[in-house]
């Protein structure tokens, strides 16, 4: 059993937060802790305890969760500095619910079994709504006995929770959930089109075909938003594109050819390059030509945006990454980096193309030492303008 008095939680975003209150409704304290200080307000409102970093989240709760976007995120809140390992004793467990590569649960689930801590990889399906109501599918990979422990602590959060396998068995299921549901989201997409384009009525379509073998959980919650025209995001195609390349990564291991999800995934890189995300308005606080040199850390800017622009923690860290994505697309530009130089980004300045991803053709831009160290001036005012558009 875990022990019901205190449950750690590290990542309160569009899941997080919610997932956080329904282990409160079921009676768990929880320690939290989350990048973007403005998330944690949110769950201390309803009783939550904030932490000043994942290493305290562990020292305070032997039972920690994580759910955080990507596998690099899930690495620097677990393994990082003043990650959840640091601060974890030997018989305490981490339950990663994140949605990552199978390949990083086993390096993460290794890195925990030399410190005696247990492991779960536990990625979850249903979205927001399942996250709101505690119905989530929950795919876990792991050892039985561990399973056993905690499928108790899950259940206050999911409806479904199933044992699939070993470490980073959860994932891998995630994954094959992730390329059904994108390709069912794309097939109900086209096809409605189809029947409207022939002057049908797409919604007598959708009843006609709705309890036939096309039928899917999928159609019954797109189909009615498509047809009304409903396009609010309820899962960012970020993280869905985030997904899919964790799938095709996971296929190419494995020599599995996955045509339809590689398709589908530069789809949504071409929904993405449209524009089809969030950005807001930049902040002007640490960008005026001519001030000092700025060091700070990559959480530490997504706070100063939220609080300037009034955004939630998710945007924040999305206007961040779009930064420097931009930055990253200046330097491989051959726009000058000197400016921003200083041995700071690890980019290879005599190769351009080390600072593009050889696999999404996306720009990659790797800050040293998890810190980010910015001289305001002409460039990075040519970054903002990108990230702007
Ligand atoms: P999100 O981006 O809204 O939230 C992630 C949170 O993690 C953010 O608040 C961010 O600030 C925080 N974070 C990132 N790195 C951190 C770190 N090192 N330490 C502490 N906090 C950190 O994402 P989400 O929609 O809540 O999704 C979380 C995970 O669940 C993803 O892997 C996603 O693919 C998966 N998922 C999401 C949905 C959905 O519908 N949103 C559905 C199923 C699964």
């Amino acid at each position: 059993m875990a022990d019901k008095e205190r449950v750690g939680f590290v990542g309160l975003g569009i899941m997080g937060k919610h997932m956080v209150r329904n282990l409160i409704k079921a009676g768990y304290s929880l320690t939290v802790y989350d990048v973007v200080a403005t998330a944690m307000e949110e769950v201390a409102a309803d009783g939550a305890s904030p932490a000043s970093s994942s290493k305290e989240v562990a020292e305070k709760a032997p039972t920690v969760i994580t759910m955080v976007p990507d596998s690099a995120d899930s690495e620097a809140a677990i393994l990082g500095p003043d990650g959840v390992l640091e601060g974890a004793s030997r018989g305490s467990v981490v339950i990663d619910m994140s949605s990552i590569a199978p390949g990083t649960s086993q390096k993460i689930a290794s890195a925990c079994e030399a410190k005696g801590v247990d492991f779960l990889d536990a990625p979850v399906s249903g979205g927001e709504p399942g996250a709101i109501a505690g119905s989530l599918a929950i795919m876990v990979g792991g050892k039985k006995q561990v399973f056993d422990r905690y499928v108790g602590l899950l259940n206050a959060m999911g409806a479904s929770i199933v044992l699939c396998g070993g470490y980073g068995a959860g994932n891998t299921t995630k994954l094959a959930n992730q390329i059904i549901v994108a390709a069912n989201i794309e097939a109900v997409a086209e096809a409605l089109v189809l029947a409207k384009k022939a002057g049908l009525d797409p919604n007598v379509v959708f009843q006609a075909i709705k309890g036939g073998l096309a039928g899917s959980n999928v159609m019954n919650a797109k189909a009615p938003m498509m047809i009304a025209g409903d396009f609010t995001p309820g899962f960012r195609i970020k993280l869905h594109q985030k997904d899919l390349h964790n799938a095709l990564l996971t296929g190419k291991e494995l020599g599995v050819p996955l045509p339809v999800t590689s398709l589908i995934q530069q789809m949504l890189g071409s929904l993405m390059n449209d524009g089809k995300q969030q950005i807001p308005r930049l902040t002007r606080r640490l960008f005026i030509p001519g001030g000092n040199l700025q060091t700070i850390t990559k959480s530490h800017l997504a706070r100063i945006l939220a609080e300037e622009n009034n955004l939630n923690g998710t945007q924040a860290k999305d206007l961040v990454d779009a930064f420097f994505q931009a930055l990253a697309e200046s330097i491989i530009q051959g726009e000058k980096i000197e400016a921003l130089g200083f041995g700071v980004f690890r980019v290879k300045e005599t190769n351009p193309k080390n600072s593009r991803n050889p696999r999404t053709g996306e720009a990659v831009l790797v800050p040293a030492r998890r810190k980010v160290m910015f001289k305001p001036g002409k460039v990075l005012k040519g970054a903002l303008m990108k990230a702007r558009e």
